[in-house]
């Protein structure tokens, strides 16, 4: 919701109340001004005065019908003012008859008291002047000849007197009572606007507000010809303290990172002046720093290793250690930008570098980010598009027994054919589509299409083994993907048996319940799950008797490096092929281009193989003819 409109919510609710109470009070009065309008006006018609009953009952008729319309519209500014009207009207007729008596001078000081207080101040101001000014035409004038009563000069400067007195009083009352309730509203919006505009955990400037002010701090930047930079501020391992220590020691720590980030940015800073909102956090763990008028664009970089530095040897919360650091992409208007509102993009980008350039370090927007963010736009308008226009294509890797060189499995492969992807591989574009959020949409295509073809393998073709297909670290954290998967399972009739999933051990985070439940309900459904690219994770050995795994999948650069020098790497297909005997899991070796490697899987016990020397991703028709035969 926007700052406009949420203080349009909060001030209408003032208004309503106060709607309510005027409502209440112009009923109430006209209520009692009726009931005595019509006994006053019946008395002066009985002891024969007529002018002043006449006109008290006509009075009295007039505020039932305002009642009855007040009641029937709602409208209370309208039915105030008739009741103002009428009050007038009476207070008048007071004082040209005298009332009963010669008692109506007593009865109109309370009368035009109500009148003043069922308006707002400005029209109760102009209720009194013309009330005033005919009094004193009608008392002090020749006008007088118009009174049906006589007053003395004393009687009449003295009602003068006390009327100005007495409402004087009641207008500053109602002057007071108009700012108070001006104040309260300033509060009110105070408060929808700290909503609104800040951020509730660090109090720091949101993500609406920090926009709002780059735009104006770019505007004056471009006008004033001035450099102004920009630092992304993205806090490494902050997910980890989240998971292990629960979201409130996460909240401590983003409150205490905050409390520092202001301490370190101090306007006593030569490159700054006192300006006010350069800090912002714009979600999680993502928070932004604008150093307005910078000198050079080094300056920027002298920041942000002060900030760097607020992460030398780990970060302190509530006397522990936690291992989180900063990664920081810094963009500076106008050196590569041109157009100023790419800034936070760039810097956002320059990030996103400075945490695959081994974190706690900061980065600048350069060229060849540049390039990169434009190469990935492009991809992901490309993805929009196979999605859309049926771009997207499968090719088959068939898979095979180690020990006898059948086809035991074949996994299935993304193509994109859309123009914009010519050359560009699932390697460039699936981490876009993961970005993207399309990663669902295309994960969903493939399980289809892949079960439709493994149908036609096994019902045509005899074929007995399994189809692998790969799904995004993405869908282990999707509720609603093993729901997804069954159904697919049972509109295409495949057995969950001949299935199996390969996702890449890099997605699974230990301790992270919502992956494991995801494994489980998969696993539960019946089909198989391999672990893909086995050894480039950080899974701990012992782990994986946690995972319902039931097959490794040896990364392809380990069985590269079976033959190499170093020792640490060719060991590694050693290792993972006893591990997976320890924990009674099925392994592939992926990769597999020459006969020697082929040779030394077989002889150490590799259950299946697969590699461009056995075959490379098949056409639907190759596939056909390599099966047969
Ligand atoms: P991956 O699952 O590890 O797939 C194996 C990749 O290694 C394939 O590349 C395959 O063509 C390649 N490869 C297989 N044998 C050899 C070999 O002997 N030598 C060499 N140099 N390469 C070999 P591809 O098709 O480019 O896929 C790359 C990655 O993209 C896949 O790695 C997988 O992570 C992802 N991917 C591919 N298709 C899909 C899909 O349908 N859905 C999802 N979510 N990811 C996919
Ligand atoms: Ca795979
Ligand atoms: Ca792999």
């Amino acid at each position: 919701m926007t700052y406009a409109r949420e203080m349009k919510v909060g001030q209408q609710e003032m208004l309503a109340v106060r709607h309510r109470r005027r409502y209440t009070l112009c009923q109430v009065l006209t209520l009692l001004g009726v009931i005595f309008l019509t006994t006053f006006g019946s008395l002066s018609l009985i002891n024969g005065a007529y002018f002043l009953g006449s006109t008290l009952i006509i009075n009295a008729i007039l505020g039932v019908v305002n009642l009855y319309l007040l009641k029937l519209s709602g409208n209370v500014e309208r039915a105030a003012r008739v009741l103002s009207g009428i009050l007038l009207v009476l207070s008048m007729c007071l004082l040209i008859t005298g009332g009963e008596s010669n008692t109506g001078m007593l009865w109109i000081y309370p009368i035009v008291a109500i009148n003043l207080f069922i308006n707002r101040f400005w029209p109760a101001v102009c209720v009194f002047g013309i009330f005033s000014a005919a009094s004193m035409l009608l008392l002090f004038t020749p006008l007088t000849s118009l009174l049906m009563t006589s007053y003395s000069l004393t009687e009449a400067i003295r009602f003068m007197l006390t009327m100005l007195a007495l409402n004087a009083i009641c207008l500053a009352a109602l002057r007071s009572e108009e700012q108070a309730y001006q104040t309260i509203m300033q509060l009110h919006a105070d408060d929808i606007r700290q909503m609104a505009y800040y951020d509730m955990l660090t109090g720091l400037p949101n993500r609406w507000s920090f926009k709002f002010n780059l735009e104006r701090m770019l505007t004056r930047a471009k006008k004033d010809k001035q450099r102004l930079g920009l630092l992304y501020i993205d806090l490494d391992n902050f997910k980890q303290v989240n998971d292990q220590y629960g979201h409130e020691a996460g909240d401590r720590l983003l409150l205490k990172f905050s409390e520092q980030l202001r301490e370190t940015i101090r306007p006593s800073d030569e490159l700054l002046k006192p300006q006010a909102e350069i800090l912002a956090r714009l979600a999680g763990d993502e928070f932004v720093v604008l150093l307005p008028n910078i000198k050079d664009p080094l300056d920027a970089s002298t920041v942000a290793t002060r900030i760097l530095n607020i992460f030398e040897g780990g970060f302190k919360v509530d006397d522990f250690d936690h291992m989180v650091y900063a990664s920081i992409g810094i963009a500076v208007y106008p050196d590569i930008t041109t157009e100023p509102f790419d800034l936070l993009h760039h810097a956002d980008a320059a990030m996103y570098d400075a945490k695959n350039n081994g974190r706690n370090c900061f980065r600048f927007f350069t060229q060849e980010i540049a390039d990169k963010l434009q190469q990935r736009q492009l991809i992901e308008k490309g993805l929009r598009l196979a999605l859309n226009e049926k771009h997207l294509s499968l090719v088959y890797m068939p898979i095979f027994d180690c020990k006898d060189n059948s086809i035991v499995a074949v996994e299935v492969l993304l193509r994109c054919q859309s123009p914009e992807l010519k050359g560009v591989g699932p390697d460039q574009f699936i981490p876009v589509a993961e970005a993207t959020g399309l990663i669902k949409d295309i994960d969903l295509w493939v399980i289809d299409n892949a079960l439709q073809a493994q149908g036609i393998l096994q019902n045509q073709h005899n074929f007995k083994g399994k189809i692998c297909i790969n799904i995004s670290g993405v869908e282990l954290h999707n509720e609603a993907f093993p729901l997804q998967v069954k159904n697919l399972l049972d509109y295409h009739k495949i057995k969950p048996e001949s299935v199996e999933l390969e996702v890449t051990e890099t997605a699974f985070v230990a301790g992270d319940i919502t992956c494991l439940r995801i494994l489980k309900a998969l696993d539960k459904l019946g089909v198989s799950i391999a672990l893909d690219d086995f050894g480039t994770g950080y899974t701990a050995f012992n782990q994986l008797i946690h995972y319902p795994a039931d097959c490794l999948k040896i990364d392809r650069s380990f069985v590269n490096d079976l033959f190499s020098e170093r020792e640490a790497r060719n060991k590694m297909v050693m290792i993972i092929q006893s591990l997976a005997k320890l924990y009674d899991l099925r392994v592939i070796a992926e990769g597999v281009e020459t006969e020697a490697q082929l040779t030394y899987l077989r002889e150490h016990g590799c259950d299946w193989a697969q590699g461009y020397y056995l075959s490379r991703p098949l056409k639907w028709d190759e596939l056909l003819n390599v099966l047969k035969t």
